[in-house]
């Protein structure tokens, strides 16, 4: 109990962005889920009162990480928008959050898939792209993600405009996932139930943030 107290009080400072922006974040709380950030306060990676820097994170995917932290019901809401979510996915792929990670690709896979939000490929397709193929690694689960939205429910006007300055691994990897729609089980009709794991990166049932 008393242990749990004391780390609940010890507040960790986090720089995010450059210029950098602090957030000032109790470290129990800030270590939660991230196994950046879990390694960043181990005594032996680093100085007693300095802060964590993450320069290469907008500050306001990070503000929406902490608020997730804190209230994960309830801190991306509609007004959070598809370019700031891929943004977020990509603050969870570099602080190592694998909770936050598949949390945000379910709120992004369900919108995409609604038809109430169909205009966002035309209106954000390429930024999100972008943000995704810039800041994932080959194989990530939200390149996934889009290479089956673009293969199955984008227009030709939404890949036309995303064809000049989307990468050409992206255009790769939609053609490979329509081209082949019977071999990897994809279709309409899948999409429709697709299961909720699908995007995860979590390994098993019992690490599925569902269950946190
Ligand atoms: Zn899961």
């Amino acid at each position: 109990m008393g242990s749990s107290f004391n780390a609940a009080e010890k507040v960790v400072v986090v720089d995010v962005g450059s210029p950098p922006v602090s957030f000032s974040v109790p470290e129990a709380i800030l270590c939660s889920t991230s196994e950046f950030l879990k390694a960043k306060i181990k005594p032996e990676w680093s100085q007693e009162g300095a802060s964590i820097q993450i320069p290469d994170s907008p500050a306001d995917a990070f503000s929406l990480y902490v608020n997730w932290l804190y209230d994960r019901s309830s801190a991306i809401n509609a007004g959070v928008n598809m370019v700031m979510l891929a943004s977020a996915y990509v603050l969870g792929e570099g602080i190592m959050d694998t909770a936050f990670k598949d949390t945000i690709i379910d709120i992004m896979k369900g919108r995409i898939f609604s038809d109430k939000h169909r205009a966002v490929l035309a209106i954000d397709g390429v930024d999100i792209v972008k943000t995704i193929y810039e800041g994932t690694p080959r194989g990530s689960a939200a390149r996934k993600l889009l290479a089956h939205v673009f293969a199955f429910r984008a227009s030709v006007g939404d890949l036309s405009a995303a064809f000049d300055s989307a990468p050409k691994e992206f255009y790769y990897n939609v053609a490979l996932v329509a081209r082949k729609p019977v071999d990897v089980g994809m279709s309409y009709a899948f999409l429709d139930t697709i299961e909720k794991c699908s995007y995860h990166c979590h390994q098993g049932k019992e690490y599925c943030y569902f269950g946190l």
